[in-house]
């Protein structure tokens, strides 16, 4: 039996298959977790309808673009109409302007960091507060954060902002739904090459870096970010809450 057999899960992140929530939601289905997928905007839905379509016709596929309450809410109806209860969400969703992610942090605009702020952060918060009615029987929330959150990255600026609170906000959230038996994480992940780190200036620098300076000299695969999302989803992880939880090769315990 699968360790996560039995268990229904909705997953906000998927863009293709490079996409960091593609190598979470994959580790899950292949336990027997039956999963629940959204997509940003029309552009995207060809996409994701086929990755999605990968684990069965039925699949339930929906909008969600997580700035918009009613749209988040119409998710959450649909997974309480079709299954009355949830046991695993992640929430693998970041953005921030492009022009503020290169130059000088000084020169972030207010727009832009609202915007960073309101799509990378405030929505683990509603998504968290629209699914706990949903986890009757515990459950596991999990969110994606980087390491620019707590040491200077350049160019990464206001996503590192938008990242510390993040994890600022896991934890807050792991206060308040452990009670519920709902656990909240964050794995924080070494550079990977998908479409939201390309819009980082320098990025691929970034995985070269990272491949001379960690202990295990080498870039994180996505198949790993999965195993870790797994193990965070499943009853080994049970008293881990209100946690970053690294799997960047070491790169976190460099100095220098
Ligand atoms: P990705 O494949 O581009 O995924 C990012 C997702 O966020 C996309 O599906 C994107 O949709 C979605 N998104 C953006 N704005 C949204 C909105 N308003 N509503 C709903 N969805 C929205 O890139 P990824 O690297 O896998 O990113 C997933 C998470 O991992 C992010 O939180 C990122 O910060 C984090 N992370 C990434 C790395 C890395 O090196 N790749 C390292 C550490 C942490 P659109 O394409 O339509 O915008």
């Amino acid at each position: 039996m699968g360790l996560l057999e039995k268990k229904v899960g909705v997953v906000f992140g998927v863009a293709n298959k490079r996409s960091i929530a593609w190598a979470i939601a994959q580790a899950w289905a292949r336990e027997g977790a039956h999963l629940a997928f959204t997509y940003q905007g029309e552009r995207l839905k060809e996409n994701v309808a086929e990755l999605a379509g990968t684990f069965g016709t039925d699949t339930l596929l929906m909008p969600c673009d997580v700035t918009q309450d009613d749209q988040i809410q119409l998710v959450f109806n649909e997974i309480r109409k079709r299954y009355g209860k949830l046991h695993l969400l992640l929430h693998s969703v970041a953005f921030a302007p492009r022009e503020a992610l290169e130059g000088r942090f000084l020169d972030t605009s207010r727009d832009a960091f609202r915007v960073a702020l309101d799509v990378s952060t405030y929505s683990l918060v509603a998504l968290a507060r629209a699914a706990a009615p949903l986890m009757t029987e515990g459950g596991s929330i999990l969110t994606l954060t980087y390491y620019g959150a707590e040491k200077v990255i350049p160019h990464y600026n206001v996503m590192g902002v938008a990242k510390a609170a993040l994890e600022a906000s896991v934890r807050y959230l792991a206060y308040d739904l452990g009670p519920q038996r709902i656990r909240v994480n964050a794995i924080s992940a070494g550079p990977v090459n998908t479409l939201a780190a390309r819009g980082i200036s320098g990025f691929l620098e970034m995985l070269k870096h990272y491949e001379a300076k960690s202990p295990l000299r080498r870039n994180v695969a996505p198949e790993e970010l999965g195993a870790t999302g797994l193990f965070l989803a499943s009853d080994g992880a049970a008293a881990i809450t209100g946690q970053v939880i690294y799997v960047d090769c070491g790169y976190q315990i460099m100095g220098m």
